[in-house]
């Protein structure tokens, strides 16, 4: 065995771990006593060669360390990754409900899993990495969710740039039934396919789901437009909600055929039959400046706009652009909410150029709420924090 893989940080590190911030940059290390391997257990230290922390070594990524453990010593081991998951699944425990079977279990360094998510459908699991320091951590981990989860099926998830090896492949089931197929499952009493194997984020965009019942509430006798609407997520909660009508439009014709299946799907619901319904294979941006028709419901949830810090006055520019097309197209005592899944971007400064889109519209507009993450996305390290939606409405 070799000896622990011991850290010396740098004053302005050791405030930061100290503070709880579950990252150390490589730019972070003084010294250690010898070159890491991906996964293995890093032990820092602090200037008087106390313990400080403990997390997993990724020599690759900029984020050398991510953050498992602060404060006193402890024994990472397989009982430890069992309380912490029993923490975060105990503090989602009222969120479960028969009508809602699609929840984060996980959600990264906010539930102090730094790179890892754990989403549920049904009775399928996706569990997704984020770095490669989780490899050697997931025989632990399958078999941990194998025995909390019993006959649930565990499918892996890598980011993009990771690959994966042996067993560990992307979309892979790791654990009970193999998935070969779509998974159904519910939210809010409406019924969802999620591709588990090689969707979007996990297969849905679980994080959405408050502003999705929100709309669904706001939506009876209205002409609704969902930009952006992947697999139809608002478009579906408008059409039970009593829209007279309802158009999606998405750039990716995949993301349509897969909202007419879950279209298909809630049938039973005879608002969801009846409502009728056009979707739209076009770029929204211009798609928006030459529709001629005006709407009383308009959501606009566009993918991030600004993956790196570098791109956020672009984003900025797109988020108020689009925020002043929609305005140009929403009826009298319309609806409309302006969504960004930027982290990159604040919700300050989201709700500053969506603001100054509004006033510059020379409307008389309302607005009625800002929303954030839903509960089971919580958010305890702030730069994490992505998620935020305005909605206005018109006199
Ligand atoms: N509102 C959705 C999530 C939207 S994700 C929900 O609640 O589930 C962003 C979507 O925007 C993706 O489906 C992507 O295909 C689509 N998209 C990306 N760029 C686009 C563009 N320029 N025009 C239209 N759609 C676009």
């Amino acid at each position: 065995m070799p000896p622990t893989l011991r850290l010396r940080v740098t004053p302005a590190a050791e405030r930061q771990i100290r503070r709880g911030h579950p990252w150390l940059f490589d730019g972070g290390i003084r010294a250690q006593n010898r070159p890491g391997a991906d996964g293995e257990l890093a032990v820092i230290y602090d200037r008087r060669d106390r313990f400080l922390a403990a997390g997993l070594y990724d020599h690759a990524s900029p984020i050398r360390v991510r953050v498992l453990h602060h404060g006193q010593p402890c024994r990472i081991d397989s009982a430890w990754f069992a309380a912490n998951l029993d923490r975060a699944l105990a503090m989602r425990d009222s969120l479960a409900a028969a009508d809602t079977t699609g929840l984060r279990l996980v959600n990264g360094e906010n539930d102090g899993w730094p790179g890892l998510v754990l989403d549920r459908y049904a009775g399928a699991l996706a569990l997704k990495i984020y770095t490669a320091a989780w490899f050697s951590r997931l025989p632990l981990l399958v078999n941990l969710l194998g025995e909390k989860f019993p006959a649930h099926s565990v499918v892996l998830r890598l980011s993009r740039n990771l690959s994966g090896s042996g067993d560990w492949r992307d979309g892979a089931t790791v654990s009970g039934p193999p998935i070969t197929d779509r998974v159904i499952f519910s939210e809010t009493g409406l019924k969802f396919y999620a591709d588990l194997r090689r969707g979007q984020k996990t297969g849905f965009f679980l994080d959405q789901r408050d502003n999705r019942r929100r709309v669904g509430e706001l939506a009876a006798g209205r002409d609704m437009l969902n930009l952006f609407s992947f697999t139809g997520g608002f478009s579906l909660y408008a059409a039970r909600g009593g829209a007279g009508r309802v158009t999606s439009v998405d750039l990716s014709q995949h993301a349509l055929a897969e909202l007419r299946d879950n279209w298909q799907l809630n049938h039973a619901n005879s608002a969801v039959r009846d409502c009728p319904h056009e979707e739209i294979q076009a770029d929204a941006f211009d798609w928006l400046a030459q529709t001629g028709r005006r709407y009383s419901l308009m959501v606009l949830d566009p993918p991030s706009l600004a993956k790196r810090e570098a791109d956020r006055p672009a984003a900025l520019g797109a988020y108020q652009k689009l925020a002043r097309a929609g305005l140009r197209r929403l009826a009298g005592r319309g609806l409309l909410v302006c969504c960004s899944c930027s982290a990159h971007v604040s919700t300050e400064d989201f709700l500053a150029v969506t603001r100054a889109a509004v006033t510059g519209s020379g409307r008389q507009i309302r607005e009625l709420a800002v929303t954030g993450h839903p509960p089971d996305h919580r958010v305890t390290v702030e730069e994490l924090r992505y998620l935020k939606a305005v909605y206005f409405q018109s006199a």
